[in-house]
Parts: C-alpha cells; structure tokens; sequence
C-alpha cells in the first residue's frame, strides 16, 4: 500500500454515466475503507477537526473504521452531525478538514469525506438509528425552511428535549439537498429521504407546503402559536439575471428553476410529467458549483453545453472535482468571454448568444483580478437554451413580514456568531445569513442557534 496516496473510488465511467442520473461516485467498500482508514496518523492536536465547521471527532470515527467497527464510527460522527452522508459527498474537504490534513504536507490528505460517506452509507444499510430525546422540556421552537441548517437546528434541539416543528415552503423537505444539487451527486431516495427520515426520528415535525411570509407569519407563530423560538434558515434561493437584452427570451432558466424542474419535480424521468426544454445546444452562464450542476444536467438531458465564465480556469469557483468530472463527461469551457446579448429567433426562442472575450487586470476587493472586455471581439455561440447561474440572494419574504427582523444591503438576516438577530427569541443562520455558502457552514450555523436558544429559552 502506498501510504502517499488515497486508496481510489470508484466511479462511474464518464462515457456510460453521462447519459444517466446515476451516482458518478461509487463510494468505499469495507476493505477499502478500513485500508484509507490505516492512513489516518491520529495526531495529537487535529487540524482536520478545527477545519471541519460541525467539529466531527475525525481522528476518533476513523480508529474505529480502521478496527472494522462501523457502527462504533458512526456513533462518533452522529454526535456532531445530523447528515453524515449528505456531508460525505458534497462538503468542500479539500478546503476544510482534509485541506489541513498533516497527512496531505507530503502526499495526498486522508480522504476523509469519503470515510464519512461510507459509514454513514454502512448506518443507513444497517438500519442504525438516532436516539431520541429521553424527557422534553416543555419548549416549542419553529424552524423555518428544511434546508441543512434548519433540519440541523430542529435535531440538535429535539435532542435537548424540546417540542420542533419545521415549516417548509416546499412539498418536500431537504432545501438545496433537495431541489438544487442532482441526483448523480447526491441520490435523493435513498440518501436525502433517509438523512431527513433520521431528524424526524429524533421527534422533529415536518409541515411541508407553508410559506412563511404567506400562510402564516413569524409573529403569528410567536403570539398565536405560543412557539417560544424561531430559527430562520430560509437559504438564499432567490436567483440574479444579467439584465442584458434578450434575456426574457423563451428557452432562458435562472439555474434554480432548472434544477428544480430536475431534481424536485423529476423532469429527467420518463414517467413524471414536468415540463423542461431539452436543448440541444445550451449555454450555462456562471463557473460556480450550481453551473456545474446544471450543465452537467444538461448534458444527461442530450445536450452538447457550453459553460461561459469570464474569468480563467484558475479562479473558476467550482470545487475542482466538479470542474473535472464536468471536463470528462464532455461539457466545452469558454473561459474569459461574457454574454452581452442573446439573440431570438422569430417566435420568440433564444437563437444564439452574443458573448465579447474577455482579459484579466488589476484584482478586485475579492482578490480575484478583474475581467475587462477586449474591444471589437464579439463572437456568437448557436444555443436554444440559456440557464443563467449567476449567484442568488435571500428571499426578502420573511424579512418583510416580521416586525423588527434587520437585513443588511445584500437583503441577509442580520445575526451573530450563535445566530442571535435583532428580534428578541428570533435566530438566523445558514445561507438566508450568509448569501450562497456551503452545506456544511449552514448546518454549523444550524447549531450554533441551537445553542443560542437553548441558553436563552432555559434562562428565560
Ligand atoms: C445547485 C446547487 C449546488 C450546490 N452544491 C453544493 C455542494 O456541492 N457543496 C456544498 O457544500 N454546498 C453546495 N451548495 C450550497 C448549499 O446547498 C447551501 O449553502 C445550503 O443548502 C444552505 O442551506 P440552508 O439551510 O441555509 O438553506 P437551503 O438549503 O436553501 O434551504 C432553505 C429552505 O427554506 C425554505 N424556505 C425559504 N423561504 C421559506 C418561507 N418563507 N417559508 C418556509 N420555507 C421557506 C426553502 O424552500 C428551502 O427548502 C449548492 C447550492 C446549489 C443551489
């Protein structure tokens, strides 16, 4: 065994995986598993853990997948973490707890995401079960929006005993695990249903199709429905357009609304009826994780694709994994170039899009240079199909309809570091606080207002 480097997962092949919507990444087995495992050097003082935002006890779960001892393993990540299979197969690790690997200085990190993966994959076949809360204290909290955040503040809190409903906008439970990130990366059946079946089981209530903002309104929830708390983890789904001529054009999607035909509403399958144009020719907007997701969707629906970011491969802010799987399934990078115009045929369907090259200067407050246009070097691209992934913001809906909830410019919730906002019982945290972050920053935040409420509702 090479101890440099990681035992490899399997994978799909990229020719036969990117005409279908199974699983790119086929995960550890046992034996492969428990060989990754010997790599772990179980320092004294692990980086891995303060690189993790939810403080999983790496070191402690992967000894116990070196000794076979899966259910001992999962134990330990289950104190930290509510949704170890979710975490296990789209957290950045390569930013995060393998990135400070001591193991990674000299070759290549413990693959620690992919250990997590397979324990928790193990749990689910193995019909492992949370436990529940022994006693409740008496205390109803609501927890708006089902999204990793709100599903983490709803578990940690029923475990301390108290009464959790969440309300959820959606028909169905998960927030981005749910409608945003797609089936070949994260299988919603059998991964996303279980991780959420696993809050329920803690005695978290789930009531899909209400709107807070619409149905009901946070301060109805407070003075009416006697909740004593709310969390409010409401995400930042709502999607930003270019606002360049053209873009009303039938045939052009906000990424969200792509994925969400894809993921929540099943367009992808022959036997759901969900409308969903099948270019033939599309051209994502955007190098982030969400463009990503949505050309590769694309390219699965029998399209050639078209990714145009106007920056470089270099500061492409997809995770790298993403950007490689992308460039082995066959999707076409135009780097440097950015969309001025898109063009409509005489019914009114995009035709083509007009895009100008792009170079780059002086770096911005970001960092990241500056692209700036190189004059007279338009050029068209032919597409019927436009899906602009662009970033998106915080729904203003909540925040309009609550009494003395503060946002910043950007429309965010305004709280602290343990998601205390500025309405007395009400916390905030995950991507409604943030803007656009990651699943694993919004569960942190998930509990650190966990914490928040506990400490205040028990001195109250
Ligand atoms: C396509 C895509 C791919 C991504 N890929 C990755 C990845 O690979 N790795 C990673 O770490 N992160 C990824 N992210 C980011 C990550 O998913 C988010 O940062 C994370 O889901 C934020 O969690 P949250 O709980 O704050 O909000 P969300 O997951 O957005 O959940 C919010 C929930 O609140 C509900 N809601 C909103 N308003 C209301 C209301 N008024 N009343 C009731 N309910 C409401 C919404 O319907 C939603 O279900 C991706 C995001 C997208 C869109």
């Amino acid at each position: 065994m090479d101890m440099m480097k990681k035992v490899p997962v399997r994978e799909q092949d990229p020719k036969v995986r990117a005409t279908n919507f199974d699983e790119v990444c086929l995960g550890y087995n046992k034996e492969e598993a428990m060989e990754e495992a010997q790599r772990c050097l179980n320092c004294k003082n692990p980086r891995c853990v303060e690189g993790c935002p939810v403080s999983i006890n790496i070191p402690a779960f992967i000894e116990q997948v070196k000794d076979g001892n899966i259910e001992e393993a999962y134990k330990v990540i289950s104190k930290s973490s509510a949704l170890p299979a979710v975490c296990g197969r789209v957290c950045p690790q390569e930013s995060q707890c393998e990135g400070v690997c001591i193991r990674g200085i000299k070759g290549e990190a413990v693959s620690i995401g992919k250990l997590e993966r397979f324990v928790a994959d193990w749990a689910r076949e193995n019909n492992i079960e949370p436990e529940k809360a022994k006693e409740m204290n008496g205390k109803k909290v609501a927890v708006i929006g089902s999204g990793p955040s709100g599903l983490t503040c709803a578990g940690d809190l029923a475990k301390l005993g108290y009464d959790v409903t969440i309300f959820e906008a959606l028909h169905e439970p998960g927030g981005v695990l749910a409608y945003g990130i797609p089936e070949f990366r994260l299988p919603k059946d059998t991964v996303v249903k279980h991780e959420v079946e696993n809050v329920k089981k803690l005695g978290v209530k789930i009531e899909t199709n209400v709107v807070i903002g619409k149905s009901t309104t946070i301060d109805e929830l407070m003075e009416e429905e006697n909740f004593d708390a709310v969390f409010v983890g409401s995400g930042a789904g709502l999607p930003r357009f270019m606002n360049i001529p053209g873009e009303s054009a039938l045939g052009v999607f906000s990424a969200n609304e792509f994925l969400t035909r894809n993921n929540l509403m099943k367009a992808f399958r022959d036997d759901y009826d969900t409308p969903i144009t099948r270019g033939k020719k599309v051209v994502v907007v955007g190098g982030g994780n969400v463009a990503m997701d949505a050309a590769r969707t694309a390219l699965r629906l029998g399209a050639e694709v078209h990714v145009v970011y106007r920056r470089s491969e270099a500061e492409l802010p997809a995770r790298k994994e993403e950007v490689h799987h992308a460039k082995e399934e066959g999707i076409i990078f135009d780097l440097l170039c950015n969309p001025v115009e898109i063009l409509e045929d005489e019914k009114g369907w995009v035709k083509s899009v007009k895009c100008i090259r792009m170079e780059l200067g002086e770096p911005d407050e970001s960092g990241r240079r500056s692209p700036v246009e190189v004059a007279g070097s338009e050029f068209e691209i032919d597409a019927d199909t436009v899906i602009m992934s662009l970033g998106t913001s915080p729904n203003p809906l909540i925040s309009s309809t609550t009494k003395g909830l503060e946002v910043n410019k950007r429309k965010c919730i305004v709280a602290d570091e343990n998601g205390k906002t500025t309405k007395a019982y009400v916390y905030a945290g995950g991507d409604a606080v943030t803007g656009a972050a990651t699943v694993i920053l919004a569960m942190g935040a998930g509990k650190a207002a966990a914490k928040g409420i506990h400490e205040a509702l028990m001195g109250k």
